[in-house]
């Protein structure tokens, strides 16, 4: 699909996102770039992608007549949230190139599925997950709770609708396990062991219709509170051998479900009494990841580009990074002082600290814990970029 191409009635080469949160608005940016026309299917009517976007479809997800719209009106379409229902994609992919497919949608909307696809690929990704089992029945709990002490203490895990640390409790020991899953709504679940994390990284692969993949090394990444708080890019980042392995393991899950699209993969760094430690795959997201937004800034091509090249049938550029960079996400808490009342942070002083960029997703409404924006800090060389990034958190508190 050619960028600033026109078809036979003239109408301009348009590409489509359905959801549209931060990730829809920074696709379409990118989009746009290259001369595409953009259309957002978003019930929403204040969503940042919505509001950037040539079109904007409101509807629900699964609306026939708004998927119906948006096929007409684009020549090909992916997804910036996991759980778009996976029938949506597959309704618009009767008529329309959709990347990353349905089935590999499907796969990393459910826990159960994603980790046997792990399991599945050890042999050639070279990692694979924690130990764990499945719980879907009070039979197969019970089959945990008598045959799996190794799984604890463990997390139990919904098999889907699970992000930034919800749908998620931590189980200490097979007591406290009925207790646990009846608290998730006794949903399907995965126990998974509790491991021993020295670290948390993730890797950006980028692969095409034709086969051909692209990666980001590695970034390390720190949650608080189960949400990304910062990320770190940049050599040294992580043991070299590791980043390695993560890498390579990365590709080969991508190329293991034939995927197209941007795909980022979580990894865990384990203790294991050896010099670096083990390297554990976690989850995969079928998207771009807020892990990846520093290659805005500090690659010569962004995730999104990526994303927008690959749905397109474009050539993948192997993205260089061109500066060492630190990503800060900043939640809503950043607007609202100790007493809960709005307040608009210091953007005087921290656009004065060299090598930041700012990035707002136009949301109107902070609250605690809601994604609003990041910063992004790149510099000459990591000392400098963490100096920055150290003056930058004292400012935003
Ligand atoms: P989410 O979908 O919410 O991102 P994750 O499976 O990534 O769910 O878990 C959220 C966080 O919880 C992880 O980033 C990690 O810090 C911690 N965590 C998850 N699983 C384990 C585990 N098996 N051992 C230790 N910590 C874990
Ligand atoms: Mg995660």
């Amino acid at each position: 699909i050619y960028p600033g191409s026109t078809d036979a009635a003239g109408r301009p080469a348009t590409l489509g996102v359905l959801g549209g949160g931060q990730l829809g608005r920074m696709f379409v940016h990118a989009a746009q770039r290259l001369g595409y026309f953009t259309a957002v299917l978003e019930p929403d009517t204040e969503s940042p992608a919505g509001l950037v976007s040539h079109h904007h479809i409101q509807t629900d997800y699964d609306d026939p007549a708004g998927l119906a719209q948006l096929a007409d009106l684009c020549q090909a379409i992916t997804t910036e949230f996991e759980n778009v229902p996976a029938q949506a994609l597959q309704t618009l992919a009767q008529t329309r190139p959709v990347a990353p497919g349905a089935a590999v949608v499907g796969i990393a909307q459910n826990r159960i599925e994603e980790k046997a696809h792990f399991v599945a690929c050890a042999d050639l990704s070279g990692v694979t997950c924690a130990p764990y089992a499945v719980i879907e029945t009070p039979a197969e709990l019970q089959a945990v709770r008598d045959e799996r002490p190794d799984l604890l203490p463990g997390i139990l895990k919904t098999a889907r609708l699970g992000y930034d640390g919800k749908g998620q409790v931590r189980v200490r020991n097979a007591a406290d396990l009925a207790t646990a899953w009846a608290e998730l709504g006794s949903v399907a679940c995965v126990l998974e062991k509790m491991l021993p994390l020295t670290a948390e990284c993730s890797v950006l692969v980028a692969r095409g219709w034709d086969g051909q993949v692209v990666s980001f090394a590695p970034q390390r990444n720190v949650h608080v509170d189960g949400i990304l708080a910062v990320t770190h890019a940049y050599e040294g980042n992580m043991p070299p051998a590791l980043a390695t392995r993560a890498r390579d393991a990365a590709v080969a899950i991508a190329q293991q479900l034939s995927y197209v699209g941007v795909l980022c993969v979580e990894f865990f760094m384990v203790e294991d009494g050896s010099e670096h430690g083990s390297l554990v795959v976690n989850e995969m997201a079928p998207r771009p990841h807020n892990s990846g937004h520093y290659t805005l800034d500090a690659c010569d091509a962004s995730q999104f580009d990526l994303q927008v090249h690959a749905m397109a049938g474009l050539p993948l550029p192997q993205p260089r990074q061109h500066s060492p960079a630190i990503m800060l996400n900043l939640l809503g808490d950043v607007w609202l002082d100790a007493s809960g009342q709005r307040r608009e942070p210091d953007w005087t002083a921290v656009l004065r600290l060299p090598g930041t960029h700012l990035h707002l997703y136009g949301k109107l409404h902070a609250r605690a814990g809601r994604k609003m924006g990041h910063l992004t800090i790149t510099g000459p060389d990591v000392a400098s970029v963490k100096a920055v990034a150290q003056r930058a958190v004292a400012l935003l508190g």
